[in-house]
Parts: C-alpha cells; sequence; structure tokens
C-alpha cells in the first residue's frame, strides 16, 4: 500500500491544474443528482465518486462495512466508524484511482461510479448535532477587543489560559450554494434609548475552518490532547454570518444569539485530517504556559491558506481579504480537550468552528468588522460602489487550500448570498 499523500501519486482520472481535489485529497461528501437521493462519495478533479456502487459491486469488499453504509443522507454512521475505518476506505479509494491501479479504470462500470461534478448537488455531509464556536485567533480576539474596549488591554485575562468558545445553533448550518435571508431583530441606535426593530444594517461575514467528530464520548469523560486528533475526521470552511447591531445590542450578558443563529455555511467536502497530514505547521508560541491539560506536543496547526471574496449581485467578484489556519493560536486538540474537560460528552457528526481566523496584517482580517473597523472605514468595489457591511444580491465566497510541490489540498468553495429581508 502507497502512502495516500505521496506528492509523486498520479490518478487515471484526470485531474485539472489547480484543482482542489487531486489523488492526494479525496473529501468525502454526500451528493444526489436528478435520478439519485442522496449518497457518499468522494471526490477527485472534477468528478465524484459513488461509494455505493463501489461497495455494491465489490470493490470495498475487505473492509468490513456493513451493506448500505454509504446509501444514506448524511455521513454520520461511516464516521461513527471512527478514524481507522474512515482512512482504511480513503486507502482503498486511493488505490483504486491510481494511475497504474485497472480494476476500475479498465472496467466498464467506471463511467457508472464517477459522475461529473457538474452532474451532482451537494448536500450536507453530515447530520450536526452539536455546534460550538471557538475564538481562537490571537489577532481577531484583539482587534475586537481594541474596538469595542481598550486598546491596552484588548485580550481579556482568561484569553491567554483558555480556547473561549460558546454553544451555537446546528439547525440553521446549512451547505454552500444556499442563500440567508437578511436577519430582523433588535437594534439600540446611538441616537435613541430604546431599541429599533428592522432588518440588520451591519451584516457580517467570519472566516473559519471547522472541524467533525467521528466518535463519541460518554458524560462525565474527556478526551486529552494527545488523543483529541482520533475524534476527528476532517475539516470543512465555515462562514459564521454576523449581523453586528443585533448582536452589539444582545451580547451583554450572555454571549452571541440572535445575531449568529439565522445562519451558517459549511463548504460540503469534508478534507480528512490524513490528507492534511504533509502540512502541519508549528503554531504561535504560547505564553503564559497552558495549564497541563492543554499542554501540546509536537505541530499542530496546518498551513491552509484562506481567502474571502465578495461577488456583487451584477458586478465581478473581488478578493476581501487573505489569512490561514496556521494563525489559530489555540490548536484543534486543546479546544477538543478544553471542551470536554468537565465531563461534557461529545457525539459523531458534531461541529466545531475556529473563530474567525484573522492575521497580523489589515489585509488578512476575517471579518468586514475588523477590514472597515466597525463600519469606519468603505471597501470600493469593482463597479466603484462602496461597501462596509454585506448588501443585499452580495454573495460571498470562501476558499481554502494547502499546497506543497504543486499539489493542492483544497476544499472547494463555501458560498452564500444574501437576499433581502422577509
Ligand atoms: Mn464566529
Amino acid at each position: 500500500m502507497r502512502n495516500t499523500n505521496d506528492l509523486n501519486l498520479k490518478s487515471w482520472v484526470e485531474v485539472p491544474k489547480n484543482s482542489d481535489f487531486p489523488i492526494q485529497n479525496l473529501p468525502f461528501g454526500i451528493f444526489s443528482t436528478e435520478y439519485l437521493s442522496p449518497v457518499a462519495g468522494v471526490a477527485i478533479g472534477n468528478h465524484v465518486v459513488d461509494l455505493v456502487y463501489l461497495q455494491e459491486h465489490g470493490y470495498l469488499d475487505g473492509l468490513g462495512l456493513s451493506a448500505g453504509i454509504f446509501n444514506q443522507k448524511y455521513l454520520n454512521d461511516f464516521f461513527g466508524l471512527g478514524r481507522e475505518k474512515i482512512r482504511e476506505v480513503r486507502n482503498r479509494v486511493s488505490e483504486l484511482l491510481q494511475k497504474d491501479n485497472e480494476e476500475l479504470r479498465l472496467s466498464p462500470a467506471r463511467e457508472i461510479a464517477l459522475l461529473p461534478m457538474g452532474d451532482v448537488q451537494m448536500q450536507m455531509p453530515v447530520h450536526i448535532h452539536n455546534y460550538t464556536d471557538f475564538y481562537s485567533s490571537e489577532e481577531h480576539a484583539t482587534n475586537v477587543g481594541s474596538m469595542f474596549r481598550d486598546p491596552k488591554n484588548a485580550l481579556l485575562p482568561n484569553w491567554k489560559h483558555m480556547p473561549v468558545g460558546y454553544h451555537g445553533r446546528a439547525s440553521s448550518i446549512v451547505v454552500s450554494g444556499t442563500s440567508i435571508h437578511r436577519p430582523k431583530g433588535q437594534i439600540k441606535l446611538s441616537d435613541s434609548d430604546i431599541p429599533t426593530f428592522c432588518p440588520t444594517r451591519k451584516l457580517d461575514f467570519e472566516l473559519e475552518v471547522a472541524f467533525i467528530t467521528c466518535g463519541e464520548t460518554k458524560l462525565g469523560r474527556h478526551i486529552t490532547t494527545r488523543d483529541a486528533e482520533n475524534y476527528i475526521a476532517g475539516f470543512v470552511l465555515f462562514n459564521d454570518w454576523s449581523a453586528r447591531d443585533i448582536q452589539n445590542w444582545e451580547y451583554v450578558p450572555l454571549g452571541p444569539f440572535l445575531g449568529k443563529n439565522f445562519g451558517s455555511t459549511i463548504s460540503p467536502w469534508v478534507v480528512t485530517l490524513d490528507a492534511l497530514e504533509p502540512f502541519r505547521a508549528q503554531g504561535p508560541e504560547q505564553v503564559p504556559h497552558v495549564l497541563p491539560y492543554l499542554a501540546v506536543e509536537g505541530a499542530k496547526n496546518f498551513d491552509v491558506t484562506l481567502e474571502v471574496l465578495l461577488q456583487p449581485e451584477r458586478s465581478t467578484e473581488i478578493t476581501l481579504c487573505r489569512s490561514n489556519f496556521k494563525y489559530m493560536y489555540w490548536n484543534v486538540n486543546q479546544q477538543l480537550a478544553h471542551h470536554t474537560i468537565n465531563g461534557c460528552n461529545i457525539q459523531v457528526g458534531d461541529l466545531y468552528a475556529s473563530g474567525t481566523i484573522s492575521g497580523p496584517s489589515p489585509g488578512s482580517y476575517g471579518s468586514l468588522l475588523e477590514l472597515t473597523w466597525n463600519g469606519q472605514k468603505s471597501l470600493i468595489m469593482p463597479d466603484g460602489s462602496e461597501r462596509k457591511f454585506i448588501e443585499d444580491g452580495d454573495s460571498i465566497i470562501i476558499r481554502g487550500h494547502a499546497e506543497k510541490d504543486g499539489v493542492r489540498i483544497g476544499f472547494g468553495d463555501c458560498t452564500g448570498k444574501i437576499l433581502p429581508a422577509f
């Protein structure tokens, strides 16, 4: 068995240059077609491999998979088999797609097993039971703290001792391509003592990466930083849409609520932690030292280039920012260890988002709140119009990829369009 991450691996499936999905990636997702109800698939180049077809025709024999495991509208049952089984399936799919493997390549079945990506509709990859959003970028937390509190004490005293987070809303997480209506809510204008009810005037995106779990724990037990990765199936891009004016009026004392829970968007392909293995990076140095239950050894961050684009309804897209997943102060191992240290149980298909990922320079800020400094500055669009926040008809597109020696492990687009308020 060859290493699935080997940068020299080639597939008999044509993979266009700059494709997010070379044979080294092989992310899992759920797709449907005009004739097929949702089933599990793997992306390669501009094609989707139908895992139900592979299993029903014996290509996955010997892996101990139960019948119908891929013939489902979510990946939860498959992910629930655990990290090792996910790896075995990905290894086998890699083997079948390698250039020198004839099993599928020479079979007439390949026309049925591989569908053009343009012919499929991507669906939610998992049924998300629980969603948590962290706040793990030091630059983002510093920017927000400077804006709303005190630039000299931008980080609150707890921030460097724990990955701060809150419980979000799972039911309103949607897959890329789903439009979102501008939310309405209570807004407190500066010239009034009482709130106004109206559509948000400060609609924003947040550039985030989220991980999806492939294991569960019993109430009362916890996951160590060392064991955390065994519970992580992989990653998706995540847009934590935010209504800043609603958020600003409601968030004291219990934190984000209706300013966040009207919708969040994820990219449809779950890029496995295995595929990102060659792109590990050392995270920022953590000073002061963390408590022992949060200590980690080795490189726990990932070098994934991220970008956000805004596409106005009748104009060309413009890049708003470029950032990187490696900037995260708190890594995923620490997030999962902290989340469970009190005995909180996790479930298969939980989603844990990073928090807005801002980098050190203004061009790397991961929200309009920071890019326009809460509307104090304007961004100029290609058609000459200005933006302080998102307008009706605008689409926000998040992209991300890791790259080495011409091999690019990408996520596909995480896109959402804003429609007028109901
Ligand atoms: Mn967020």
